[in-house]
Parts: C-alpha cells; sequence; structure tokens
C-alpha cells in the first residue's frame, strides 16, 4: 500500500505569486485601459551578452557534426567550467579544487537538495524573511513542525529575524542548532552582510559543529570592496559552510540554467570525516541528476572569460542603476528604502503602518504598480514590500512616474 509524503500537507502559503496574479488580474480586468507595471519579480530581463551568444551558438555548432558532437558529460559538471570556477575564486584568494565544486541547473535546485546530505532530526535556522526554498524543502524533508497559522512559522525551526534595528541580519541564535541557511546579499531585504557578520556565524558553526548553507546567488551585485562576496573569505568556513551559487542574476542565465554548489572536502559535520560530505554529494548528484545542459555550460565558461566577465559587469550595471532610480523616486515620497545598493532588490518600509498586502494593494490600485508583499517571505516582511530592480529601463521609468504622480500617502 502506498502512502503519501504528509509533510506536503504541512506546506503553508505557497500562493504569493498566484495571489499577486489574481489581485493584477481583477484590477486589469476591471481596468483593461490602464497598463501594468511590474516590479515585483526577481527574473531579469536584458539579452545574453555577446561572448556567452558567441559560445553557445558554437557548442551548438558542434552538436550537429558527429565529429564534435558530445552527449552526457560528468554528472558533477565539465571540468573546464569547474576548473574556471576554482580560478574565479582564486582572484578572491579562496583556494577551491575542481573536485569540490558541482555544476548544477541552478541555485534553486543546489538550494532544495542539499538537505538531503543532513539527518531529518537536524535543526534548522533560517533568515526571517528569506526565499522560501529553504523553509520549504526542509518541512518537505520531515524537519519542520506543523505550520503556525497565527505565528506564520512552523514551530520546530529557529527564525534568524531580520528587522531594521540589526540592519535586517540577525546575530546566530542563542540556541544550538544544526543547518543556517544565510542569503547575501539578501532575497527579499538586499541586506548583505559584512565579514564580522559572518565572521560569527563561522565561530558559531565550528563550535556547535554545525553548518552554514550560504546562498551568494547576488554576489556579483556587491560594489562595496569591504562586503565578502563568498562565505570562505571569512576564516574557518572551509570546515563549516557549503555554499551555492548561480550565473541566473550573475549574467541573465534565468532561463539558460546553470548553478554550482561548493563542498569542500574539509567541510565536516558532528558524526562525518574530511570528505565525506563531498563524496556523498557527488554520490547524490551522480545519482539523482545527469548533468546540467552542455550549451548552458559553454555559456557560463564564457562569463568566466575577461570578456564574460566585464559583460556581466555592465549588465549588473544596468540592472543597478535602476535600483537607484527607484530609490531616488521613492525617497523623494519620503518612503523608508532599505537595500538596493549591493543587490537589486528593495526592501521598502509600509507608510502608516499598512500591512504589506494593503500597501501592495495601494500602489496596484494607484500608481498600477505591481511589488511584492514582504510577508510572503516570512512573518518580518509584514510591514515590507520588496522591489525589485529587474526590468527594462523604460517600464522602471515609466513605473516609477507613476509613483511620483499618484502615489497619495
Ligand atoms: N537563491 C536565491 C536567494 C534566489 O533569489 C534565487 C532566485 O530568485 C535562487 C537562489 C534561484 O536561482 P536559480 O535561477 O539559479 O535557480
Amino acid at each position: 500500500m502506498a502512502t503519501i509524503n504528509q509533510n506536503f500537507n504541512k506546506l503553508a502559503g505557497g500562493y504569493l505569486f498566484p495571489e499577486i496574479a489574481r489581485r493584477a488580474n481583477a484590477y486589469q480586468n476591471e481596468n483593461p485601459q490602464k497598463v501594468l507595471y511590474r516590479l515585483g519579480i526577481g527574473n531579469t530581463t536584458e539579452a545574453l551578452t555577446p561572448s556567452v551568444i558567441k559560445a553557445m551558438a558554437q557548442k551548438v555548432e558542434d552538436l550537429s557534426k558527429r565529429e564534435t558532437y558530445s552527449g552526457y558529460g560528468d554528472e558533477q559538471g565539465d571540468k573546464a567550467l569547474r576548473e574556471a570556477i576554482s580560478d574565479f575564486y582564486k582572484k578572491r584568494e579562496i583556494s577551491l579544487a575542481a573536485d569540490e565544486i558541482f555544476i548544477s541547473d541552478g541555485a534553486k535546485s543546489d538550494a532544495a537538495n542539499i538537505q538531503s546530505l543532513f539527518a531529518t532530526d537536524n535543526i534548522v535556522a533560517i533568515q526571517n524573511p528569506a526565499y522560501p526554498v529553504y523553509v520549504d524543502t526542509n518541512v518537505v524533508s520531515g524537519r519542520s513542525s506543523d505550520y503556525d497559522q497565527k505565528k506564520n512559522q512552523y514551530s520546530k525551526f529557529v527564525y534568524l529575524s531580520g528587522t531594521k534595528e540589526n540592519n535586517f541580519f540577525s546575530p546566530p541564535p542563542k540556541e544550538k542548532v544544526d543547518l543556517i541557511y544565510l542569503c547575501s546579499p539578501n532575497n527579499p531585504t538586499g541586506a548583505v552582510a559584512t565579514k564580522e557578520q559572518l565572521q560569527q556565524y563561522v565561530d558559531y558553526a565550528k563550535k556547535q559543529r554545525a553548518i552554514i548553507i550560504f546562498d551568494a546567488a547576488y554576489s556579483e551585485y556587491i560594489s562595496d570592496a569591504d562586503l565578502p562576496k563568498s562565505i570562505y573569505e571569512i576564516p574557518g568556513a572551509y570546515e563549516c559552510a557549503i555554499e551555492i551559487n548561480s550565473f541566473s542574476k550573475f549574467a541573465g542565465f534565468t532561463g539558460v540554467r546553470v548553478g554550482w554548489s561548493v563542498v569542500p572536502k574539509k567541510t565536516v559535520v558532528e558524526n562525518s570525516v574530511e570528505g565525506e560530505l563531498n563524496r556523498h554529494w557527488f554520490r547524490r548528484q551522480v545519482t539523482f541528476f545527469n548533468g546540467a545542459s552542455n550549451i548552458s555550460q559553454a555559456g557560463a565558461l564564457a562569463v568566466l572569460s575577461d570578456e564574460g566577465l566585464a559583460e556581466a559587469k555592465e549588465l549588473i550595471g544596468y540592472y543597478m542603476e535602476n535600483a537607484r532610480i527607484i530609490r531616488e523616486a521613492l525617497e523623494t515620497l519620503n518612503l523608508v528604502v532599505f537595500g538596493g545598493d549591493n543587490a537589486p532588490y528593495l526592501w521598502v518600509e509600509t507608510p502608516n503602518n499598512l500591512d504589506s498586502w494593503q500597501f501592495f494593494d495601494q500602489l496596484l490600485n494607484q500608481c498600477q504598480v505591481i511589488a511584492t508583499p514582504g510577508v510572503g517571505f516570512g512573518s518580518e516582511g509584514q510591514n515590507y514590500v520588496r522591489f525589485s530592480a529587474f526590468g527594462h529601463r523604460e517600464n522602471i521609468l515609466a513605473a516609477v512616474k507613476s509613483i511620483k504622480e499618484n502615489l497619495v500617502i
């Protein structure tokens, strides 16, 4: 007799983006002549850069001939790409061997799957607010209690509250936890952890034999030279941290799909020896995954060339100029804005103590602008909305014009 994984029934929410779409559609149906401006979604909008296109076109050409055709590649990713990522880290004085790097089809898969390395009775600490994948995958895997509707939380998880008082980056928990998910630059707050803040987590993790799962999907948006782009810039991190990253926001690969994870051989937990986590992750990928597309990996390799990196920097500069434009407009209206200077997200406090859905509705009804209600990322988002800097410049300019002209606070 087959039985269902009941943990799926524990999942709360999942209704954020469908509910945004429902409200936007309802508004559009009632106001068919109005144009809606979407500043809510974290999806890239600008074209892939020339060196990426060239490399992928070449790979397609190679695939078109028997002599240069290739089928399955290594499950852990093409060696040339893993070596290029290793060199990329080396420029930051981070030493990682190519077999400590695993190519994936994006950071979401890795952020979701990495928990399978750890026992189901591990206590999980998650930032609040956070990218929902960390919570939901640990619920499905059986590490949560039931969902507490009133608190908008699962009581078995330890929540690391990001508030304006702590610059949206909580210190390590007082209690003992085993798996700690950190995202910096953070989605949704746009906050970036300092070296000192990350050092506190590394010290905590080493003391408690805990693991940090560090999601650095937005690392290339950091322009402040003092802020760490990788957890491995922090002394001691090799022993206690796994890092996840992606070409999605780095180089517009949201649809192309390439990411990577780093599982250093030195990383250990309570009952493992050096190399064991790395070996198990390799085994996991070989068993559950057949590698990222070879065309996509050729594109990713091109991103890491000198030319590709310069182009990616320019692309990121474009989105960050969008962020600056949004911030300037919101501040003109005396809204309180966080993030957006080393991250493509702006975390905006709702005016007049509105909750995040009320302010969402106000922006939609008065300005035809769609933001993302902060509460969709956790209870600490109740009085915030997230604006995304991903978008065509002309749409961003039209959206901020509408906000400036129409928002009545
Ligand atoms: N991690 C964070 C924090 C994200 O915000 C996102 C996407 O929005 C991802 C991971 C997923 O990235 P990918 O496109 O590489 O799967």
